[in-house]
């Protein structure tokens, strides 16, 4: 795509609204207090925004519930409309989307086209499902009632994303939000935080009603959420995040028996047994580490090879490695751009370095990379210890550590051997094997000789550490919706 030459980025962010959006306006914060987005290819800031404060957050919430009862009584059929048209308008804006993200996260611009196709898929998805959001008639086994279950708009939502995929979460939480007919108060990631303020934009220039879509950026995460969550008013919070702050915000949560949906950080083994296609291995292994610069909840974090392959999987995936380039993502010859931060680039090293120092060998990669920006080397590394913190930790960067297995066995246990259970993926020939090794992973999501799964119409969530329902599929309209049960005495009973 050659679009890329087109956009002036000095054009581009003087259009994105540096304010909170409260209500119909883009609005200073209540203190006038800022803070800064840096792009972590350069060091250089980018942008200054409003920083909203506890009563902004509250002002923000104020906004949405003011329209909650007029929203939630519109039909499906026009707020399938409006996500639809919001579907279009970021087509049309794509390239000015995927330069964003470039800009404030760092993903190559070839990924970043990539995040605005399956990011605005929910658009699309969610547009189509908001017609068929059904209920259910029956009538009491005893003949005593007819029952009607309907389903409602849960209510207001805090929606709270990630620096990872900056335009992705949000449209998976604001999607199926407003095909269900909720107001939201949004709060995107300090480090990515114009994505989601274009975005809202976009939604208002797609129709979307003043109050529905509130959004509060800031530089103080709690100071945002706090009071949201311990007002009477909210009704749910849906968090895409890491575990620890998914864990307190669950606490939180409890006081006020909020609705939650939680998706969480992850620690996916990639397993490949020796009957395994490597050409499709090597394939699969490059797509589930090397995306998002290995930033992904669904990264690949722990290769399982059969001990009889493992050396030559560990060589290809190494050549397909070194062919890749690191540097700014708004260069197009880009494979591999900058960590998010000084902080991520330096605890991938240092797991890197601890995991050396416990016998593991660099195949390639293993060091910082050059610049100005906050760069580290795509990494290989074998000879892993099998207790290694490496193998622990989600990488949150491109190093593949590769551990080596004997038996199915031995791979299951070693796969499960974690506190998560968001992503899994599996490689073998032996279609018998596939289901009776998916059987026993306790994994949410399960790639089948495929490195990437995620679409907006598969529900996706993970099971233990890694969270609770699902975002995407028939399933993610669900999150937003409570059911009520109409028990109707039947005119015939006792008749
Ligand atoms: P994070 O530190 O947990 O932050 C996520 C969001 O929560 C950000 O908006 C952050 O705001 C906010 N936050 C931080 N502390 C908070 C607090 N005390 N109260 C309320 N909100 C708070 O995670 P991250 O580093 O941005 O993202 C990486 C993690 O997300 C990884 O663990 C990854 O696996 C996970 N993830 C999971 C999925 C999934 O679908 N399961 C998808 C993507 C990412 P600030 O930015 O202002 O701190």
């Amino acid at each position: 795509m050659s679009d890329a030459k087109k956009i002036n980025v000095e054009e581009l962010l003087a259009k994105v609204p540096t304010g909170l959006l409260i209500g119909d306006t883009w609005r200073d914060a209540s203190d006038g207090e800022t803070f800064t987005v840096e792009n972590p290819a350069t060091g250089e800031t980018i942008a200054t925004l409003a920083s909203a404060t506890s009563e902004d957050a509250i002002a923000a919430l104020d906004a949405a519930c003011a329209v909650q009862a007029e929203w939630a009584r519109t039909s499906s059929r026009e707020r399938s409309e409006i996500l639809r048209r919001a579907f279009d308008l970021i087509n049309e804006r794509a390239e000015e989307f995927a330069t964003l993200m470039t800009l404030e996260m760092g993903k190559p611009i070839a990924e970043a086209r990539g995040e605005v196709k399956y990011g605005n898929e929910f658009m699309r998805w969610f547009s189509e499902e908001a017609v068929r959001s059904y209920g259910r008639h029956g009538q009491t086994p005893e003949g005593s009632h007819r029952m009607l279950t309907v389903r409602k708009p849960v209510g207001p939502c805090l929606l709270i994303t990630p620096w990872n995929f900056p335009l992705a979460m949000a449209t998976r939480k604001v999607g199926p939000a407003i095909a269900a007919g909720c107001v939201m108060v949004l709060k995107p990631a300090r480090l990515t935080p114009l994505t989601s303020q274009y975005f809202a934009q976009t939604m208002l220039d797609a129709g979307l009603p003043a109050g529905v879509l509130n959004v509060v950026s800031g530089a103080s995460a709690s100071a945002i959420s706090n009071p949201i969550m311990e007002d009477d008013r909210l009704r749910k919070v849906s968090f895409t995040g890491s575990t620890p702050v998914g864990q307190q915000l669950l606490k939180k949560a409890a006081d006020k028996v909020l609705r939650t949906s939680m998706e969480l950080g992850g620690n996916a083994p990639f397993i490949i047994f020796e009957d395994a296609d490597l050409d499709l291995a090597v394939e699969g292994a490059m797509g589930a580490k090397m995306r998002n610069i290995g930033e992904a909840c669904t990264a690949a974090n722990r290769f399982l090879v059969h001990e009889s392959i493992a050396e030559e999987f560990a060589q290809r995936f190494a050549a397909k490695i070194k062919e890749l380039t690191l540097g700014n993502g708004l260069d197009e010859d880009v494979t591999v751009g900058p960590l998010v931060e000084s902080k991520a680039r330096d605890s991938v090293a240092a797991l890197v370095d601890e995991a050396v120092k416990e016998g593991a060998t660099v195949l390639t990669g293993g060091a910082a990379g050059e610049g100005a920006g906050y760069f580290y080397q795509p990494t290989v590394l074998v000879d892993v210890a099998h207790n290694a913190q490496i193998l622990k930790e989600e990488i949150f960067g491109p190093v593949a550590p590769i551990i080596t297995f004997t038996t199915e066995e031995e791979a299951i246990k070693l796969a499960n051997d974690t506190e998560f259970g968001l992503a899994s993926y599996l490689f073998t020939e032996d279609y018998s094997r596939m289901f009776r090794v998916s059987d026993q992973l306790e994994y949410g999501l399960l790639g089948f000789n495929s490195g990437v799964i995620s679409n907006a119409a598969a529900p996706f969530g993970g099971v233990k550490q890694s969270g609770m329902g699902h975002e995407g599929g028939i399933e993610g309209i669900d999150e937003y919706t409570q059911l009520q049960y109409i028990g109707i005495r039947d005119p015939y009973a006792g008749r």
